[in-house]
């Protein structure tokens, strides 16, 4: 039988979550972008964003902080929107590769499709079809814009966190170039890595993240503004798509573990989806090797184990008295 939960157990998962994991000490800022590596390591906040659009929000969770990988889930979502879910398949996959986020070897393996938008390779691929094609300026506004959406509120470009990606992103120079070898991007190559590496250079809360995850867990209706943003359909995708790539060479680890679909970034962030129930974040900067934040993945896997949300368990809880937004 299904449990229900309330919003007041909420909250205490959510305080008790932060209690346990803040001082936690493990893991290091990411350093191969310089900007990261002076974030504070001590920043910690987790947020739950309940069907009525309400925030449980504790710690640091007004931070703005940099989304970077994160922002691979809005832009799936995007290219799936304008297109559709089948063609973003077709031309980029849903396949984990079982490698670091930045690999090369995976494009070598995979010659006939970049994997998934969740890496690398398929980030950039998807900023190469979102439209209008060639029209960088177009295209940036239409992916802020999403982003913005999605969070509820406004967000922008950290400056200071762009010029550090884009004086070091030779790797992803490369993978650019690369999927352009294989006629796997589908815009210029130089423009599309552009677009990724400012869309990683955003600037995001905890607050907002969650709300992200709430709209993905709600079928694409934001509960805070109540507005549509993305076609029903594409929840159940993208949601499949974070439960398979998410935390890369450790996703399987984590989805034994937790059962939650959740997207994590080198800026310290995770995104978790837990569909028809709530959204849900967390921040702290230090990361274990695979580029995963250490303390954010002890929050929400003390949250979703203590509220029951594996979504794989048959028990599983959902939400009481906490009507989904109307739109
Ligand atoms: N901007 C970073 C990169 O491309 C994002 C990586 C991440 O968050 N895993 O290397």
């Amino acid at each position: 039988m299904i449990q229900q939960i309330d919003k007041e157990t909420v909250r205490e998962a959510v305080q008790m979550a932060y209690e346990r994991c803040k001082n936690e000490t493990g893991g290091k800022n990411a350093d191969y972008i310089p900007y990261l590596a002076n974030v504070p390591s001590n920043l910690f906040g987790i947020a739950a964003c309940l069907p009525d659009g309400e925030v449980i929000a504790v710690g640091d969770t007004e931070y703005r902080f940099g989304i970077e990988s994160v922002s691979k889930v809005p832009t799936a979502i995007l290219a799936m929107n304008q297109y559709s879910g089948e063609e973003v398949l077709q031309k980029i996959g849903a396949d984990a590769t079982g490698l670091p986020f930045n690999s090369i070897m995976a494009i070598l393996l995979e010659k006939d499709h970049p994997s998934t938008p969740l890496v690398n390779a398929g980030a950039i691929a998807a900023c190469s079809m979102i439209r209008p094609a060639g029209d960088a300026d177009a295209k940036w506004k239409a992916i802020v814009g999403f982003i913005s959406e999605l969070a509820g509120g406004e967000v922008e470009v950290i400056d200071e966190l762009y010029k550090s990606e884009t004086a070091t992103n030779f790797n992803n120079k490369s993978i650019a170039w690369l999927l352009k070898n294989y006629g796997r991007i589908y815009d210029d190559p130089d423009l599309s890595l552009d677009i990724y590496t400012r869309q990683c250079s955003i600037g995001i809360t905890a607050r907002q993240l969650a709300t992200v995850g709430a709209t993905i867990a709600g079928g694409g209706v934001n509960p805070v503004t109540h507005r549509p943003v993305f076609k029903p359909e594409l929840a159940p995708k993208i949601t499949a798509m974070m439960a398979t790539v998410g935390f890369y060479e450790h996703t399987g680890d984590w989805l034994f573990l937790t059962g939650l679909p959740a997207k994590t970034g080198v800026g310290g962030g995770i995104l978790g989806v837990v569909p028809g129930v709530m959204g849900l974040a967390a921040f702290a900067p230090p990361l274990d090797e695979a580029g995963n934040s250490v303390k954010a993945q002890k929050a929400l896997s003390y949250v979703a184990g203590h509220l029951n949300l594996n979504l794989f368990n048959t028990t599983r809880c959902v939400m009481r008295a906490c009507e989904p937004a109307q739109v």
